[in-house]
């Protein structure tokens, strides 16, 4: 699925690598109880929540800003045949470099890769298998990736590569390749993104945003996995490294965006994928509502 709108001159495009039904809560959630569901029922939909399964819907997407002669991949997913502990990562084998080509970039129209942080599913398009060696998929691309998550994961990986392979097989080649540009809180990107703070899910974790004034947007990356970290933002994942700072950042985070109009692009949302933030009391255990961007409408290819 290929979903594509505007802001301004810079547009915006969410690839799906895969979308599904695929966590529970209380695996997800450490802090997790079943009144959360309760509270929240009203909006729980099947775009985010599966009642019968007991599973929220969890997707992977690649977002892609084309502006000017700028091609940007915002974070790039899982990959094909990458090995994965996970069962629903492992050795995938999508359509993804047809579906880029499809929405205007192809490999080779790629001119940078923008990492938010540096977990498995952020970075596992980085590199395709040629031979048996891991190679950059997109040659011409310069690859951004925030300077504290690097060096936290390269620390990890010296410690036991096989803990996580993701570092290995879609990190290393690239930095090897002389591809590699890290990114620090305030630097501007390709002209249009600005990189700023967002630690707590990594050490390192960076958003980006893009817009001006009444024309926000935010790839807000992993700060939320899921619309009921914005009801209850005291949720964290079990994949949260700095739990406590997790939670400031995205309280912080809720802050800056409620009732503003700024269009909010994390990575992992079910349809439609992004949407805005209001205040709510009446919702939740926060103050905070999920608003679902107006959906894109099928378009003629
Ligand atoms: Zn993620």
């Amino acid at each position: 699925m290929i979903y594509t709108r505007s802001i301004g001159d810079i547009r915006l495009t969410n690839l799906i690598e895969y979308v599904g039904p695929t966590h529970d809560p209380f695996v997800t959630f450490p802090d997790f109880d079943a009144s959360v569901v309760a509270r929240n029922r009203d909006w729980l939909t099947n775009a985010h929540w599966y009642a019968n399964l007991q599973r929220m819907v969890i997707a992977i997407q690649i977002w892609i800003v084309q502006t000017g002669d700028k091609v940007i991949l915002i974070d790039s997913g899982v990959g094909n045949r990458k090995p994965r502990a996970a069962a629903r990562m492992h050795l995938l084998n999508t359509l993804v470099p047809q579906w880029l080509a499809a929405a205007g970039a192809s490999f080779d129209q790629v001119t940078h890769v923008v990492m938010t942080h540096l977990h498995g599913d952020h970075v596992g398009w980085n590199t395709v298998l040629d031979g048996d060696r891991w190679v950059p998929a997109f040659p011409k691309a310069h690859y951004l990736m925030p300077r504290l998550d690097f060096d936290y994961f390269k620390g990890l990986y010296e410690q036991n590569p096989a803990a996580d392979p993701s570092f290995g097989d879609s990190v290393i080649p690239v930095l090897d390749a002389g591809l590699v540009d890290f990114v620090d809180e305030g630097d501007e990107i390709a002209g249009c993104l600005r990189a700023v703070f967002a630690p707590g899910h990594t050490p390192g974790q960076m958003n980006y945003w893009i817009g001006e004034g009444h024309q926000q947007a935010v790839f807000c990356a992993d700060i939320f996995h899921h619309p009921l970290q914005i009801t209850d933002p005291h949720l964290n994942t079990a994949f949260c490294v700095l739990p406590e700072v997790a939670r400031k950042t995205r309280r912080d985070f809720l802050d800056r965006v409620a009732d503003t109009g700024t269009l909010i692009m994390p990575c992992h949302f079910g349809w439609p994928h992004c949407g805005y933030v209001r205040r709510d009391s009446r919702i939740g255990a926060g103050g905070f509502a999920f608003v679902p961007a107006e959906p894109d409408l099928p378009q003629r290819n």
